[in-house]
């Protein structure tokens, strides 16, 4: 078994500012550190596709889509003399001429991603994509993302395959709100999401369903006291019996990331993986995709992607 990796060189044709947190370098920074941490062995590199439209329209409205591709055609038009030109779509997100491309790849290799766990020997998968997407809703952009690639990857899971129940675990240092609008009213999608709060996107906690568990973190919340609040999800995935597990994963609580002040080491991304490959192994054949949300200190996040993927091949799933 290996993991296999999936990104797209399109996904870095998306730069908002030249000296924007969420920019190319994340993903250099991350195939670089890869490559160099010996488990080319176990990794199977990929390239996703562009996503098609028919699979956005389940995690967001037909309207808001017609409205990005309006935007993208407008911008196309715009004159070449013109230095980057763009538009903003909210105070965080920008959008020029290479976005939605680049969007509409990332949440193709989360949709391919899918495909290959449930398809090849590969049961685990991870997705080294931008523009992120745990802040785009149901019917907007938000928070530097467009599209909502872990809501695209469950959705497209539920109506491809015979997945019933998905979890989807949100370690980003920002409560993962887009994906919290679109499954709200979704009792078969559990929503583990921890985030520093009060924080930015400054929700998470009020009228919360019961499939959704949010656990809030005090700035300068440190490792023990993260895993110590993030534990009762383990008990509570292994009763929801999830047919997937789907992973928001967010390197931006790491202690190095000046976009939050939440204390984790790279270590800490190695434990809960290690428990959810562990529940997989238990509900889902094995079966983990993960998708890369925040994470903003280049080399805090290379290490932190690097200790995710080594426990994610941990602890193979073995059939019998
Ligand atoms: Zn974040």
């Amino acid at each position: 078994m290996s993991v296999t990796i999936f990104s797209h060189p399109m996904c870095n044709t998306h730069i908002m500012d030249s000296d924007h947190p969420e920019c190319p370098a994340r993903l250099h920074q991350i195939n670089d550190q890869l490559i160099a941490s010996g488990l080319e062995y176990v990794l199977t590199f990929a390239q996703g596709t562009k996503i098609d439209l028919e699979h956005l329209y389940h995690a967001h409205s037909k309207l808001y889509i017609d409205e990005l591709i309006l935007q993208d055609t407008q911008l196309q038009t715009r004159s070449e003399f013109e230095t980057n030109p763009h538009i903003w779509l909210d105070d965080d997100t920008i959008m020029m001429k290479a976005s939605l491309k680049a969007a509409m790849y990332a949440a193709g290799c989360a949709k391919d991603a899918v495909d290959e766990v449930f398809t090849s020997n590969n049961t685990r998968a991870f997705c080294a994509i931008r523009p992120p997407g745990h802040h785009a809703t149901h019917a907007s952009a938000m928070g530097f993302c467009l599209i909502n690639n872990v809501a695209v990857a469950a959705t497209y899971a539920m109506r491809q395959y015979d997945v019933q129940r998905v979890a989807i675990i949100d370690f980003d240092v920002h409560h993962g709100n887009g994906t919290a609008d679109i499954f709200k009213n979704d009792d078969n999608v559990m929503f583990c999401s921890s985030f520093q709060h009060p924080f930015y996107p400054f929700g998470g906690l009020e009228n919360q369903p019961s499939h959704f568990k949010p656990v809030p973190l005090a700035p300068g919340a440190d490792s023990a006291s993260w895993r110590a609040a993030v534990t009762p999800w383990f008990n509570a995935i292994s009763d929801f019996k999830p047919d997937l597990i789907l992973v928001s994963a967010g390197f931006d609580a790491h202690q190095e990331d000046d976009l939050g002040h939440v204390r984790l080491v790279e270590a800490d991304y190695a434990w809960i993986t290690d428990q959810l490959v562990k529940l997989a192994n238990q509900h889902c054949h094995g079966r983990i995709v993960s998708v890369l949300e925040g994470g903003y200190a280049l080399s805090a996040l290379g290490r932190s992607v690097v200790a995710h993927v080594k426990a994610l091949v941990s602890h193979p799933y073995i059939t019998v």
